[in-house]
């Protein structure tokens, strides 16, 4: 019996049907892209959690927390290890005043709502971003100039060593879609802070960014938002469009012939299709602009070494990069 199927008879055993063997993460990802996970868990409470990363360590496991599966780009051949997913528990909304109390697991849409119904402000950048909210810390998603970071007072996470860390706004580092938050940690939960004010003006300003999202990106396809960050002053998308790769494909992989900073799955993409076509990309604006973009995109499993996209400027793989 290998290692994985002794911890999927430990899982069996103490969490009575929340594992799950070889499940496709294509469908727990917006690419609509990747292989199996080894293991795929849902832990519903801290016990069980505290439970399975126990036995990842225990059995020397890789394992990663899937948010809404909005900013990966899983390999055809899957992860050979553990996916947790965050269940009931982590997926909690308490509202007081202008404070949202809210789990990792929970969808921003789902905040976003809550926010507009209650008529608090702030959150409106949040309209149409599909990740969850540990996703949105650790990436620190934004648009139009403001982002989670912005918003967010405190943030619990659950270290290796089984402790839960409150870190306070002041001790976390917010960059462009980047943050301090510890890289082993999970986060479990957060607190944001948003202004209380009119329910109509909240819900107007809401649907006024959502209208504009849906001229500008193609949201009737599987992408993974944009791939690339932008560089500093410039506008990744003119890049990609000034260097004609717009509507470029690599199988049913394509740069948006709506929105050149994304890149959709037409049907039939797969994980090194997407590779292929990020890295072509890359290289034709490299060689145009001499400007080495830098994934936005985080890689998960293992991707034939040719196909990693070169990081930020004059190194070879800073591409964050999971198992
Ligand atoms: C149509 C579309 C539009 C988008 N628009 C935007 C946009 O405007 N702005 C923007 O910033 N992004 C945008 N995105 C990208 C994406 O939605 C965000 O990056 C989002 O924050 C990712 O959240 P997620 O839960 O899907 O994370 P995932 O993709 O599931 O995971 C991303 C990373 O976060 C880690 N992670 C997730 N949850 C946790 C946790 N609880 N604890 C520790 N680590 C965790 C994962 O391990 C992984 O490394 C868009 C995506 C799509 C498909």
């Amino acid at each position: 019996m290998g290692v994985l199927d002794r911890v999927f008879t430990r899982f069996e055993r103490e969490l009575k049907g929340k594992a799950v063997r070889d499940r496709p993460l294509a469908k727990h990802t917006t690419l609509r892209v990747g292989g199996p996970a080894g293991i795929f868990v849902t832990t519903d409470s801290l016990n069980e959690l505290r439970l399975v990363l126990q036995t990842a360590l225990d059995f020397g496991l890789p394992y990663f927390v899937l948010g809404k599966g909005s900013n990966v780009l899983v390999s055809d051949e899957g992860f050979d290890g553990i996916v947790i997913e965050l269940g009931i528990d982590f997926r909690k909304i308490v509202v007081d005043g202008g404070y949202i109390q809210a789990g990792a697991g929970v969808a921003l849409p789902v905040l976003v709502q809550v926010a507009c119904k209650r008529g608090l402000e702030g959150l409106a950048f949040a309209v149409g971003i599909p990740g969850s909210l540990g996703g949105a810390l650790v990436m620190n998603a934004g648009a139009y100039r403001r982002t989670i970071g912005d918003v967010v007072r405190k943030v619990t996470v659950y270290t290796l060593d089984h402790q839960l860390r409150s870190l306070d706004r002041s001790e976390i580092a917010f960059g462009y879609r980047s943050s301090s938050l510890p890289a082993d940690g999970i986060i479990v939960e957060a607190v944001i802070k948003l202004r209380e004010s009119d329910p109509d003006c909240v819900a107007g300003e809401m649907e006024k960014l959502f209208r504009k999202r849906k001229r500008t990106q193609p949201l009737n396809l599987p992408s993974a938002g944009s791939v690339f960050k932008n560089p500093p002053g410039l506008f990744a998308g003119k890049l990609i469009e000034e260097v004609g790769c717009k509507g470029l494909c690599v199988g049913d992989a394509q740069i948006s012939q709506k929105h050149a900073n994304f890149l959709v799955n037409l049907g039939n993409a797969t994980a090194n299709d997407v590779l292929t076509l990020l890295k072509k990309v890359q290289d034709e604006v490299y060689s145009g602009k001499g400007i080495i973009l830098e994934p936005e995109i985080t890689l998960v499993g293992e991707f034939p070494p040719s196909l990693i996209p070169r990081g930020r400027a004059g190194e070879d793989c800073e591409v964050d990069r999971v198992g």
